[in-house]
């Protein structure tokens, strides 16, 4: 007899530990079981198996309570690697979250130790029996080539021999057995790079290639080749046999990288992203776990795929804050991916045209290793010009394109060059007034605007989603005078846009025209096989793309971001423009950037306009250091949320008094009402990450019930 101790899919804090069950056999760690649990069957997951020393009735005499014995065991091999165990640990110490929490969010769903689990596909194969049977030569034929592959697909065996092979079942010449689905791969094979690197490029790789530093900051500017650097990398890592993971933040990018990376290193890939179905997902991540991909490209998650041997991992636009996850675990994919790399002896690359503050800061004292791209490739940096758009509009010129933009597309059009229009917030309107009590037209279940679709003429919140006609009478005054319109979204950019260039072809790209399986990658297909001549989009299209026909930028609304009020809102603003800014100009023709402002005098608007990053950088510390935000100090925010705003903020209150030590506690601060739930928010501030993560942890651990809505994170991104 075993003695299994487990971990329970359970989402209270206080069962944050094994429970243990008897089982006749042993069964590895990383296997999920299923239990009896309070009169239920749970799914359980294996931390340990050991024999047990003396006689069942012994063991339950001297610990006092009977042993219940393992309902079933569900996978014959472990499903995390011994490292990945590890991980789980570090992960729930550095978030403060729950050991189970962990484990499911590094597993695909499909096997999650989660209650409702769904089951991997299986496919049926054939192979050939032992038993001796005539067979006419059709049926020979067929036999023979299920022989010759040993084992076949039933499916692919039925295509090329529509009815011999079920005769042949029939006749026991072949035999049925069910195997998991799994995804193809081939292997490696590397097509040189087209071009030779140039002096920068070479000196970069040469450095990483020489250093036994673990963590490397690529910095270079937007167009300088860091991807073909990455590529370098990857293909010396690959050619010693180890595992390559090249991680981009938002899918929307996948479709290119995964181009790119599959021209270069054939299809020895994985692909790891939201857009996969569960049994896709699963199929990837077997993939990995038996070594059948070299190069795994995908997003965050996939920060956690089993590698059996991981060389290198490249963190694409590593200051993105899709890098962070929302939900608990929060964890940061640099963390992980440090964590990953120390472990497996590997190399981090962190590649940014504008490194995270927190990176650069890390990268200067040296704990990072800094190696720098200062020039792109065609040596031309995009002309930018601001244009203020106070005094445009004070001038009569179009609210959204302004006269400059307008004459910068007219020419592009003429010269049959493409053009690239950001706008951050899609929609048509971005807010209803009532045009008598002047209310907001705010979504029932948060204290947010609504705004206007004209797709189908609704009102979407575009937090929860939540979506209704526009009323006839104000939800606040109940008149019927119907309300004003203001802001505007993506949808009437295009309009706006096609009614100045009706003989344009538009493609936009948001939110709303994504929302199907492939539509990034085939819009952005589209786009580059010049069906278009212009790109409206939000942020998703500001990134990583490179098309060599785009001339012309232009950026409406650029300084929007700064509106908010988070310590991070310049640092994103600037991101945004300098990254939007370097889709202009790419390959021979320079490029143009108009950047449409509301305050062209604030620094991040100059800095992005003169591609300055450290000036911006310096700038920027400074402000943080008068406010004493990150990198100068640690931030844990700890939000309470309940349908019960009473409940919300006694909790609350009771939180701040009772988490104390050598750091800042602040007040309790009320939040935005979020899908009905009410929200407040306590925000440890320190400069010794240590102490005020102990002080929490120890909290939790004194709650006797359950925190009810408690969300924790650590150094959290956004604060809203
Ligand atoms: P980044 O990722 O730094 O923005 P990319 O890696 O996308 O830049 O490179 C920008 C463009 O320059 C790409 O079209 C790429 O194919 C091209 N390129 C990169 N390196 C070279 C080189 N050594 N010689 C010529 N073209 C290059
Ligand atoms: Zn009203
Ligand atoms: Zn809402």
């Amino acid at each position: 007899m075993e003695i299994v101790k487990c971990w329970i899919e359970h989402p209270i804090r206080n069962l944050d530990q094994t429970f243990e069950y008897a089982s006749e056999t042993h069964i590895s760690q990383g296997c999920r079981v299923l239990i009896p649990f309070r009169n239920r069957q749970l799914i359980g997951f294996v931390e340990s198996s050991k024999p047990m020393e003396e006689t069942l009735k012994a063991y339950e005499k001297r610990n006092g309570f009977s042993l219940k014995k393992i309902e079933g065991v569900l996978d014959n091999e472990p499903l995390i690697t011994e490292e990945l165990h590890d991980l789980a640990f570090y992960m729930r110490e550095i978030t403060l979250s729950t050991t189970i929490s962990c484990f499911q969010a590094m597993l695909p769903s499909v096997v999650k130790p989660s209650t409702h689990h769904k089951k991997a596909v299986v496919e049926r194969w054939v192979k050939v029996s032992d038993e001796k049977c005539s067979l006419t030569p059709k049926q020979l034929e067929a036999y023979l080539t299920v022989s010759q592959a040993g084992e076949l697909p039933y499916s692919v065996l039925r295509k090329n021999y529509p009815n011999i092979a079920r005769v042949l079942i029939e006749k026991k010449a072949l035999v049925v057995f069910t195997k998991e689905k799994q995804a193809v791969s081939s292997s490696l094979s590397i097509t040189p790079s087209p071009y030779a690197l140039n002096q920068e490029q070479k000196q970069a790789v040469e450095e990483i290639l020489s250093s036994d530093d673990t963590v490397f900051l690529l910095k270079g500017v937007t167009g300088s080749g860091k991807t073909e650097v990455y590529f370098q990398l990857a293909q010396k890592v690959l050619e010693e046999g180890r595992q390559v993971l090249f991680l981009v933040p938002e899918i929307g990018l996948t479709p290119m990288m995964i181009d790119r990376v599959s021209k270069r290193f054939g299809s020895y890939l994985a692909v790891y992203h939201s857009g996969l179905s569960a049994q896709e997902k699963y199929e990837q991540y077997q993939l990995v776990h038996h070594g059948k991909a070299g190069i795994v490209v995908g997003t965050r998650s996939a920060v956690f795929l089993p590698f059996e041997n991981l060389g290198l991992i490249i963190m694409d636009e590593e200051h993105d804050g899709s890098y962070k996850q929302d939900s608990q675990p929060s964890y940061h994919t640099r963390d992980i991916a440090m964590f990953r790399c120390r472990y497996n002896q590997a190399k981090l690359i962190l590649g940014s045209a504008t490194p995270s503050l927190d990176s650069y800061a890390r990268a200067l004292k040296h704990v990072y290793h800094l190696v720098t791209l200062n020039h792109r490739v065609n040596d031309t940096l995009p002309h930018i010009h601001i244009v203020n758009m106070k005094e445009a509009m004070e001038e009569g010129q179009n609210e959204m394109i302004s006269d400059a933009l307008r004459d910068g597309i007219a020419l592009r059009l003429k010269n049959r060059e493409q053009v690239i229009i950001l706008l951050n917030r899609r929609g048509y309107y971005s807010l209803l007034k009532c045009r008598k009590c002047q209310q907001v037209l705010k979504c029932p279940h948060c204290d947010l605007a609504m705004s206007y679709h004209k797709e189908g003429r609704i009102m979407k919140c575009h937090t929860c989603g939540y979506q209704m006609r526009v009323p006839r009478i104000c939800p606040s005054c109940q008149s019927s005078q119907g309300f004003t319109t203001y802001g505007y979204g993506t949808q009437k950019l295009h309009d706006q846009v096609h009614t100045m260039f009706p003989e344009a072809r538009i493609i936009r790209m948001d939110a709303d025209t994504t929302g199907k399986k492939n539509a990034h990658h085939d819009l952005l297909q589209a786009f580059g096989n010049k069906e278009a001549d212009i790109l409206i989009g939000t942020q998703m299209i500001a990134k990583g793309l490179d098309y060599p026909s785009v001339t012309l930028v232009g950026i409406v609304n650029g300084d929007e971001g700064l509106n908010r009020t988070d310590y991070r809102s310049c640092e994103t603003t600037f991101d945004l423009l300098m990254q939007a800014a370097g889709r202009s100009g790419r390959s021979e023709t320079a490029g143009e950037v108009i950047l449409q402002v509301n305050d062209p005098l604030h620094y991040a608007v100059t800095c992005a306009a003169s591609s300055d990053y450290d000036s911006f950088f310096t700038q920027e510390m400074a402000y943080r250091h008068a406010v004493m935000a990150p990198p100068y100090t640690y931030l844990i925010s700890i939000t309470v949320s309940s349908t019960n705003p009473k409940r919300c903020s006694e909790m609350a209150l009771k939180i701040q008094r009772e988490i104390s030590g050598d750091f800042k506690t602040g007040g309790v601060i009320e939040l935005l009402r979020k899908k009905d739930l009410y929200r407040n928010r306590i925000l440890l501030k320190g400069r010794n990450l240590e102490i005020m993560r102990n002080a929490v942890s120890n909290w939790l651990d004194s709650q006797k019930n359950k925190p009810e809505g408690v969300r924790i994170d650590v150094n959290p991104l956004v604060l809203d």
